[in-house]
């Protein structure tokens, strides 16, 4: 282990760690069945899992990337379903506290501590990869913002009290005409459309929204006008070293239902643990996943630094997807036909693991980024 964590970050892991292996974990799979859990949720917020990362001076615990990586890791070895709403929360809680003005801080920061939860949305039905090309519009009339468009895919959409919500103030300027606001969810005019119907992550909420003529003071503008989309992208570079950590729980639960299981199977007369092809697999987990958490402990720790890591997260969040996904994949195979079972948890987490490949940055679009930075320093 490279990385020696402090004494409160070991707290912090010991207490996640418990709380995931009583609470979260026994539910995952009802979860996945009948969705979102309301009552499990008031429990994570009476314990404090929402406030994490932010500042003490916001009712928080102060914890920083690394801190934050290691409480989402824990988590998503119980719940990659709860991991991913607090994912979505404390980007768009980071932003806040970046990119706010001091009264934007003073309003809004603590209201996480009281239990609410946060969404960030810049994807609309028109406009993933392609974030540029958003159509939402903010005009300002003289007095106030007026928000028109539609938001999709956005996770924690219809739990949020506040969502941060990416538009066109310039049509002309491209990604420098996009402005962020923040909006409060009983804004009249903005409204929750449909709820997806998804194939994994089915205990995290993610709809669409829409805004019809929603009417915003000027102090909800985030940042500076045109700012948004720079924004946007370096809360993305935060944001991928999380779900990278989401990711790598995810990989460890697999592996060791896998583990297990193979030590217990017996084919042809011995354990299948014994056999090559199984150790291969299982090998092959082990090296994924020891570097994705070399890689993430690496990245974390550029981003407390305040170095840029752009490329970092980028490799990092590639690595990791695929890894998770070819880790469940495997973990299925060792479990045979059970592995293709709902009672043996692994085909669940294949479900759960292909948004990693996707959300924040498509593998596609992160290999060009990667690249392009590599090729034209
Ligand atoms: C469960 C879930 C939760 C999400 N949560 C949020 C959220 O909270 N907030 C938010 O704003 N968004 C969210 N998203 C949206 C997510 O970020 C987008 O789905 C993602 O960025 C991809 O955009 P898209 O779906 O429009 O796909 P597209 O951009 O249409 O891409 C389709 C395919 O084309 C490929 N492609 C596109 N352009 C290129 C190119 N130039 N070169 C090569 N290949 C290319 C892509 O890699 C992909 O394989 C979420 C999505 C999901 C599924």
């Amino acid at each position: 282990m490279l990385f020696e964590l402090t004494d409160e970050q070991r707290m912090i892991r010991k207490m996640v760690r418990e709380f995931t292996e009583n609470e979260i974990k026994p539910l995952d799979m009802e979860m996945d069945r009948n969705g979102f859990n309301d009552a499990l949720w008031k429990k994570i917020k009476e314990n404090g899992l929402l406030e994490i990362p932010l500042p003490e001076q916001y009712g928080g615990a102060g914890g920083n990337a690394i801190t934050g990586a290691i409480a989402l890791r824990e988590i998503s070895r119980g719940s990659a379903s709860v991991a991913i709403t607090l994912d979505a929360h404390w980007l768009a809680t980071d932003i806040v506290y970046h990119h706010g003005t001091e009264v934007q801080k003073a309003k809004y920061l603590p209201m996480v501590s009281e239990g609410s939860i946060f969404a960030f949305a810049l994807t609309e039905p028109s406009a993933g990869s392609d974030a540029a090309g958003i159509q939402s519009t903010a005009e300002f009339d003289g007095s106030y913002w007026i928000l028109n468009g539609t938001k999709a895919w956005i996770t924690n959409g219809g739990i949020s009290d506040l969502y941060i919500i990416l538009a066109k103030t310039d049509e002309k300027k491209g990604a420098r005409g996009i402005s962020a606001f923040l909006v409060e969810s009983d804004t009249p005019g903005f409204s929750v459309g449909k709820k997806e119907d998804k194939m994994g992550l089915r205990g995290s909420v993610t709809s669409e929204l829409i805004m019809n003529n929603i009417r915003l003071p000027k102090e909800s503008l985030l940042g500076r006008e045109g700012d948004g989309f720079k924004i946007a992208m370096m809360a993305l570079d935060g944001a991928r070293i999380s779900i990278s950590a989401i990711a790598l729980g995810l990989s460890e639960a697999a592996r060791e239902i896998a583990v297990d299981y193979a030590t217990q199977r017996t084919a042809f007369g011995r354990p299948i643990s014994q056999f090559q092809s199984v150790q291969n697999m299982i090998a092959n987990m082990d090296i994924g996943i020891r570097n994705t958490e070399l890689m993430m402990f690496d990245t974390a720790n550029m981003k407390d630094l305040g170095m840029r890591h752009t490329k970092e997260s980028a490799m990092l969040k590639i690595y990791s997807s695929e890894m998770a996904m070819q880790t469940c994949k495997d973990a299925i195979q060792v479990l045979g036909g059970n592995g293709y079972s709902r009672d043996y948890h692994v085909e669940r987490y294949l479900r759960d693991a292909k948004i990693f490949e996707i959300g924040e940055g498509t593998s596609e679009i992160l290999r060009m980024l990667v690249g392009s930075m590599s090729l034209n320093k």
